[in-house]
């Protein structure tokens, strides 16, 4: 997970994201801090390897927790995607956007989104970035609850060379479904380094 909730005693729980913490706070700093997760309240661990991006886990296996039921499985290509689509959006929108918030649940719909960006105008965009296969059913479905909600949704898609968005595929497919409704839909490149989501001009 990105986000935890940092625990400050004579303080409100605030959820911070890990991009953020690591600009502005040491290695040592975040570890010696008291993190809870957002979801389920249990506590977090901060991973801060030297390879892969720092991400929080909780301790034990959080099996009631209600993001392993609501968003997609956690991997490290998944935490790269979500991330570097949030960033690519938050530079998209430049000074429209008044806060993102990785990891953000909506109960209604039962879901958590891998990020919300709330622009000044009010506009909430939650960022949906996909890796495991979905319908279009399922998309139409996840697409439309954001909607009632007055959510407007991005999806983001991870462009392969084997499978992923090739044509006539289940993701060329929802992807066309998409473009035909009007939505902006964004299709992510990774190497092994780097993950990167090339945005409309
Ligand atoms: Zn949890």
């Amino acid at each position: 997970m990105i986000s935890a909730l940092h625990i400050r005693e004579g303080h409100d729980p605030v959820p911070l994201d890990m991009p953020t913490l690591r600009q502005k706070k040491s290695r040592d700093d975040i570890f010696a801090q008291t993190w809870q997760c957002k979801f389920c309240g249990k506590p977090m661990t901060p991973r801060m390897g030297a390879i892969r991006a720092w991400y929080f886990a909780h301790k034990r296996e959080a099996s009631e927790c209600p993001f392993e039921a609501e968003s997609e499985k956690e991997s490290p290509q998944h935490l790269a995607l979500k991330r570097a689509a949030a960033e690519a959006l938050r530079k998209y929108f430049g000074k429209q956007v008044a806060s993102l918030e990785y990891e953000v649940r909506f109960p209604n719909i039962r879901r958590i989104a891998d990020a919300v960006i709330t622009l000044t105008d009010g506009t909430r965009v939650a960022v949906e970035a996909q890796l495991s296969p979905l319908t279009l059913h399922q998309l139409q479905d996840r697409t439309d609850s954001y909607l009632r909600d007055e959510i407007e949704v991005i999806w983001v898609f991870q462009e392969q060379d084997h499978g992923g968005l090739k044509a006539g595929g289940i993701w060329d497919t929802c992807r066309q479904w998409l473009l035909d409704e009007g939505y902006l839909v964004l299709t992510a490149r990774a190497t092994v380094t780097q993950t990167s989501v090339p945005l409309p001009g």
